[in-house]
């Protein structure tokens, strides 16, 4: 931070205040600098943030509170430029630190925290490994409710009730669960339709400990597996197991994601792939590292990611198979181990 000339930084996202300071309140800022390590959070929560952030000096600040944060900026802080997260703060609040502060100038800087943050050490890959343990325990434990008749948001709810019952403190995001042609919706929402022999389930869904999340998705086939249905899903196999054992650390995530399109291209289905490949996971199930055609930056040891590729077809449905793993020195490690072959799930009733 010292090589742009900024002295301090204040650093407002939930995600990244809780992995500097601790604090996982999710109402407040940070003011880092040389010699200042400062928690502002609003008076229900300073008991929680002294014994979330101990090494830090907590502050309450009241209704306006980043008029108060620059005030103090001004007083503390010798003259030099203050960083502030342009993807984060509300144009209010910058309006704020601006107005407290006139001589300073107040520097963007996006995703300085998060490049930190994508570089994980063993305890975050801990937290998100038990994650994606009752993760796969939920989804084992939820297949016996999906049935002819059964709506999405019945197996959904169920979902989120076991993962929670496993020990998950919250859901990592809207459980995603889709019947028949719904599932080629790639971020379906679950509703009311019901479940038919012959339908493709797609369970997209991820559990949270620690903070940390997991992220996995899983397709089963209700009754019979039709001969394109099995065709789908072995080409979206072969194209995730591919990126898996692909992946090194150095290679960029537009690399990885070649290796899934390839092998969809060899079966004809590389235009049916429309997303990213995968993306970071962590504090926020959505983060660094960028693993799409728009990832340029390298792969690092430490890193954990999705590796998802799907293949869409409107009207007859869709396959996803998503893991989430921490790449190693030499490869890939797998976080979630839910098994991957075709899967038929009985069509009684
Ligand atoms: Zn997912
Ligand atoms: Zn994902």
């Amino acid at each position: 931070m010292r090589t742009k000339g900024v002295i301090a930084m204040v650093i407002s996202g939930p995600e990244s205040v809780s992995y500097l300071s601790g604090f996982r309140g999710g109402e407040g800022a940070l003011v880092v600098s040389d010699d200042l390590l400062v928690l502002y959070t609003d008076f229900r929560y300073i008991e929680q943030a002294q014994t979330e952030a101990p090494e830090w000096s907590i502050r309450k600040w009241g209704r306006d509170a980043y008029t108060q944060l620059a005030a103090d900026i001004t007083k503390e802080l010798r003259a030099g430029r203050i960083g502030f997260e342009a993807h984060i703060i509300s144009v209010a609040n910058l309006r704020r630190l601006q107005k407290g502060d006139l001589q300073r100038e107040w520097y963007e800087m996006s995703g300085v925290v998060e490049e930190i943050r994508a570089v994980k050490v063993e305890q975050e890959v801990i937290s998100i490994g038990k994650a994606c343990s009752i993760a796969d325990r939920a989804l084992e434990a939820v297949l016996p409710y999906v049935v002819p008749g059964v709506t999405e948001a019945h197996v959904a709810n169920e979902l989120e009730y076991l993962m929670k019952k496993f020990g998950s403190e919250t859901v990592s995001f809207e459980t995603i669960v889709a019947f028949g042609s719904h599932s080629s919706l790639p971020h379906a929402v679950p509703g009311d339709r019901t479940a038919e022999a012959g339908d493709f389930v797609l369970i997209d869904f991820g559990a949270v400990v620690d903070g940390y999340h997991s992220d996995t998705t899983r397709t089963f086939v209700l009754g019979e597996a039709s001969d394109k249905q099995r065709e789908m899903y072995d080409a979206t196999l072969e194209a995730q197991l591919a990126a898996v054992s692909g992946a090194r650390p150095g290679m960029n995530g537009s690399e990885v994601h070649e290796i899934a399109r390839e092998v969809l291209d060899r079966h004809g289905l590389a235009e049916t792939f429309g997303h990213g490949l995968g993306h970071g996971v962590g504090l926020e199930v959505h983060e660094r590292p960028i693993v799409s055609p728009a990832g340029k930056e390298s792969l690092e040891p430490m890193n954990v990611f999705t590796i998802e590729p799907g293949v869409y077809i409107p009207g007859v449905g869709g396959v996803r198979i998503e893991d989430t793993i921490v790449m190693r020195d030499d490869g890939v490690e797998m976080l979630t181990s839910f098994p991957k072959e075709l899967r038929v799930l009985p069509a009684k009733g």
